[in-house]
């Protein structure tokens, strides 16, 4: 039996305007190679970095949020390493003085969190018009060389690959509430590198004695951080049955085989040979007014929750679809109040159900974001209301907010325009449920028998009937009438 031990590192690509050591427009979204560089991000000889102010809000901001400490005092320091992608030899980051230390979410300690600059981007491609040689060349776009980077390193306190995409998924999350970065793992604005030993569980009792670290990189997705965990996991467990030893060594993730693979010895920090960088000052966090950055804080994502769950009661599946986007959250917040407002309701369940399955089914059908809606929220729950009311059948309501999806229109301007509208006349539909029970005998003693199935039955006869347009409470309470006096 062994336990698995594991920690995370996670490098998040900021949404700041400009690059970290300079004023290049720090644009994810730029498809021309090597635009958006000047030559501090270039490394020329003799230019010098300059602090980007914004950065360092974020990262704070990123650190107060999770219940780090900021310290006053904080440094870069230069982490040598070669690689085509990083034209300085080296690069900025920060070694014993991290702008903050430890913090926690969802029960994960987080030993620090950095600032660093990113690197540029490689492209491997074969080439097809050059007969080159080797048959693979590699082409460097540093548009991504200097954009602030922050890294996140947790204790090894993760114990399985669930726990690992709940704590990865909570903080994409939150990096998107407090607009720190998109958090986009396929664009690689969000990486995620695991560290797994497995400790034998005799050993734990006396001596927690770790055993060797192996480090997965280029988990681009949830599903890859789980099944790289999984894996390795497995993977290291075999090799220590048989009487192995685990190297320690630097794997990749293989999407396609669904396996880690070797890539290379892991490297100590002496090997990157640290120390200050000599062309930047250290910094003086009490210079940023951190009571006001965290003032500044939008509500995090589990406050949301807790409060989602007193003001409206409704099921936490529910809760977390709308929390899980914070524009949903705001759409979904902004009717109820609206719905309040209209009529004085304690139950948001009708409004929730409308935006989950009916709204969001539109949405994702017609790939509209919230943000891009044509129904403002206002008309949102006045649709709503209607159906509360009875002005509106829950099959005109469908068709209804179809139209609403596409035009943007009040519901009860466009119910007037498409000539829609729900049968109140109580004598009028009474006819009709009349008519029905006597074409259904079999329903009929259905109902005798107490089957509450037998009167939803005949509603929808009534609904198809009049074409959905019948009030469905006023048939409902017809039904019973007419349906308990023949008993
Ligand atoms: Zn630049
Ligand atoms: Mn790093």
């Amino acid at each position: 039996m062994y336990i698995p031990t594991i920690g995370l590192e996670i490098h998040i690509e900021t949404k700041t305007k400009t690059k970290m050591f300079c004023s290049c427009a720090n644009d994810p979204e730029e498809t021309k190679p090597n635009i958006n560089v000047c030559p501090v991000c270039l490394a020329h000889p003799g230019s010098l970095p300059v602090i980007n102010k914004s950065a360092i809000q974020t990262i704070a901001k990123l650190g107060l949020a999770l219940n780090g400490k900021i310290d006053d005092y904080s440094q870069f320091d230069r982490k040598s390493y070669f690689y085509p992608d990083l034209p300085k030899g080296y690069q900025i980051s920060q070694y014993e003085h991290p702008i903050v230390k430890g913090g926690s979410l969802k029960g994960i300690r987080i030993t620090r969190i950095h600032m660093e600059e990113d690197t540029g981007r490689l492209i491997h491609q074969i080439p097809t018009t050059y007969n080159l040689q080797p048959t693979t060349y590699s082409l460097v776009d540093f548009n991504r060389a200097g954009v602030p980077l922050i890294e996140l390193v947790t204790e090894p306190d993760i114990e399985n690959a669930e726990q690992a995409v709940a704590f990865a998924k909570e903080l994409q999350l939150i990096l998107r509430y407090l607009d720190i970065s998109d958090a986009d793992m396929e664009k690689g604005q969000m990486r995620v590198e695991t560290n797994i030993s497995l400790s034998d569980k005799k050993q734990e009792t006396s001596d927690k004695k770790l055993g060797t670290k192996v480090e997965v990189k280029n988990l681009n997705s949830f599903k890859a951080v789980y099944g790289a965990i999984v894996y390795e996991t497995k993977r290291q467990a075999e090799i220590l049955d048989e009487g192995g030893k685990i190297i320690q060594e630097t794997r990749g993730w293989n999407d396609k085989t669904g396996k880690t693979e070797s890539q290379r010895l892991k490297e100590s920090a002496h090997d990157y040979r640290y120390f200050p960088e000599p062309d930047l000052p250290p910094l003086n966090m009490s210079e940023f007014n951190l009571e006001e950055l965290k003032a500044e804080l939008s509500e995090l994502p589990k406050t949301k929750r807790n409060r989602f769950k007193q003001e409206f009661k409704i099921p936490e599946e529910q809760i977390e679809i709308l929390v899980s986007d914070k524009g949903k959250a705001e759409y979904f917040e902004e009717s109820a109040t609206e719905l309040k407002s209209e009529l004085p309701i304690t139950n948001y369940q009708l409004l929730v159900n409308y935006f989950v399955s009916d709204l969001q089914g539109l949405m994702s059908e017609r790939k509209t974001e919230i943000k891009n809606l044509k129904i403002s929220p206002h008309e949102f729950a006045h649709f709503v209301f209607l159906i509360e009311k009875g002005t509106l059948s829950s099959r005109l309501a469908k068709d209804l907010l179809k139209k609403m999806f596409e035009t943007g229109e009040d519901p009860e301007t466009l119910m007037a325009k498409e000539n829609i509208s729900v049968i109140q006349d109580e004598s009028a539909l009474a006819q009709i449920v009349r008519k029905i029970i006597a074409e259904n005998p079999q329903a009929v003693k259905d109902y005798q028998n107490s089957k509450a199935t037998a009167v939803q039955f005949m509603i929808g006869k009534a609904m198809a009937v009049t074409g959905g347009k019948a009030n469905p409470q006023i048939l409902h309470k017809l039904f019973k009438e007419i349906l308990d006096l023949s008993r």
